[in-house]
Formats: C-alpha cells, structure tokens, sequence
C-alpha cells in the first residue's frame, strides 16, 4: 500500500521531498506526492474566516476511491466544530487526513519543516489506527499549541512503534 500527499496549497517541492522521507522513514511504506490545483471555496466559512475539515473530508472520499492513504496538505485555516482551530485531522484508520501549514509557518525554514512533517506522521498515525499518546516527545502526543509541536519528535515511540507494527 502506498501513501499520497496531495499538494493543493502550492506548498515547496523541497518541502513535500522531506514530508515524503519522513512519513516513509517512520511508516515504512512507499510515499509520493502530486502538486494539484484543487479549489477548495466550497469548505470556506465566512463567518470565521477558515476552512471546514469535515466538508473537506467529502470531498476527498469522492475524488480518491482508490486503496492508497491520502494526506491532503493545505494552506488554509482549518477548524473542526468544537475548536478555534485545528493543525489537522485524519480518520482515525481509515484513508483520508487533512493536514493545514497555515499557523506552522515560520522564516526559520527548518523549524517549519520539521512542524510540517510532525503534523503529517501524526494525522498519518491516526490513519493507522494509532490514538494519542500521552508521551510529550512522541510524535502521537495531541499538539495543543506550536510549542507542543516543536517539543516533539516526529518519530513514534516505542509504545506507539509496537502498536503500529501490531496493527
Ligand atoms: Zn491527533
Ligand atoms: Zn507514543
């Protein structure tokens, strides 16, 4: 089975090259990743000015029917009801995840990236069937917060790899 990135936010090649080593490094599974021109207004929420993951969701059931796991990487905003906002959202074991860089970003590029990165291997995890995990260094910990983020790794723990190979 194979893992997709679906570029729709125009993000940097050099970035989806490093996403693409990180989720194999840590899934050990083939990755690719496709540049898309994907308008996504219709899951725009004007009223809070961000984008709405679950419409997303939909949406990508309906256009990848195929078997491959599909992180979808946006530069949006994007919120899920009950939250201000969300890093991103996956299915939990099932295909789909949504992942936003809108508030990774930094000038500090490596320091993006490896935010970028922790964020797919966590919604990627959730696709896998992981849960959260409450070891602040593993990459399954729930990022509240940025600092959340850099603090941890984007590698799973050791609980997390066992579980993972047992699924
Ligand atoms: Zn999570
Ligand atoms: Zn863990």
């Amino acid at each position: 089975m194979k893992i997709r990135i679906i570029d729709a936010g125009n993000h940097e090649e050099s970035l989806l090259y490093f996403l693409k080593e990180r989720v194999e490094e840590i899934f050990k599974k083939n990755c690719y990743f496709s540049r898309e021109e994907v308008k996504i207004d219709f899951a725009f929420v004007k009223e809070r000015n961000q984008y709405l993951a679950d419409i997303l969701f939909k949406f990508l059931k309906i256009s990848n029917p195929d078997g491959e796991k599909v992180v979808f990487l946006i530069e949006k905003d994007l919120f899920t009801p009950g939250y201000n906002f969300i890093f991103g959202k996956a299915e939990l074991g099932g295909k789909f995840s949504i992942v936003s860089t809108a508030r990774l970003f930094t000038e500090k590029k490596d320091v993006y990236y490896e935010r970028c990165s922790k964020e797919v291997n966590h919604e990627l995890g959730h696709n896998f069937g992981l849960l959260h995990c409450d070891n602040e260094n593993c990459v399954m910990f729930f990022s509240n917060t940025l600092s959340d983020t850099d603090r941890k790794s984007y590698k799973l723990c050791e609980r997390c790899v066992k579980k993972y190979e047992r699924l």
